[in-house]
């Protein structure tokens, strides 16, 4: 497979929300407790189109949605397990890059801040393109060749681009199987760092 050549860490970026914030357990949290829908998993969402794979309201679906970016519940948004730990080694390599579709950068930015505290904030530089289509023209600037993407449809596209999409594991993206894919992140440490990330899970690099 093309990604188990190494990944240079200066060429490499990451989408925020789905992939390094675990941003939709605040969407779920929010439903419990807001609309009394404690049926509701992550599971259920088997698409990135909510209003497609939810059988919500609009009305309830914009509003959770709403609620989830508001700058209070970004702040309370978990981490994906591990990546805190993978970015931080990482950005012994360079600044790290992240390319969000999101409008408003400010909160994000704040809650990348809090999640890795010992990165200097010089070196957490986020981009907000408003847009996951305008998220192609930003990676080709910052000569970006692999991202980490949770969503599909922005993989289409960057492929056609030239850009190696990495796939990040979540129950709206299992319809294809076209890009790596990547369930947790001690599997994308184990292709960003291939020469020391063996012994994490296999226990197959020991004498
Ligand atoms: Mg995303």
């Amino acid at each position: 497979m093309r990604t188990r050549e190494a990944i240079e860490p200066k060429e490499l970026a990451f989408d925020i929300d789905g992939v390094v914030a675990d941003t939709m357990e605040v969407f779920v949290r929010l439903a419990h407790s807001r609309y009394g829908l404690s049926h509701l998993s992550k599971e259920h969402m088997t698409c990135y189109d909510l209003y497609q794979c939810l059988n919500l309201e609009r009305e309830i679906i914009d509003d959770l949605i709403c609620l989830t970016l508001d700058d209070e519940h970004t702040l309370q948004i978990p981490p994906m397990p591990l990546a805190p730990d993978v970015l931080t080694e990482l950005a012994e390599h360079g600044p790290l890059r992240f390319v969000t579709a999101r409008i408003w950068p400010e909160s994000i930015i704040r809650w990348l801040q809090q999640t890795l505290p010992q990165v200097a904030p010089e070196n957490i530089q986020v981009v907000a393109t408003g847009s996951p289509e305008a998220k192609l023209g930003i990676l080709q600037e910052l000569g970006v060749r692999c991202f980490v993407e949770d969503r599909l449809e922005t993989c289409h596209f960057l492929v056609r681009a030239g850009i190696q999409p990495l796939l990040y594991d979540q129950p709206w993206n299992r319809t294809s199987n076209q890009y790596p894919r990547f369930r947790t992140w001690l599997q994308l440490r184990q292709t960003i760092f291939p020469e020391n990330g063996t012994n994490h899970n296999t226990g197959a690099g020991g004498p």
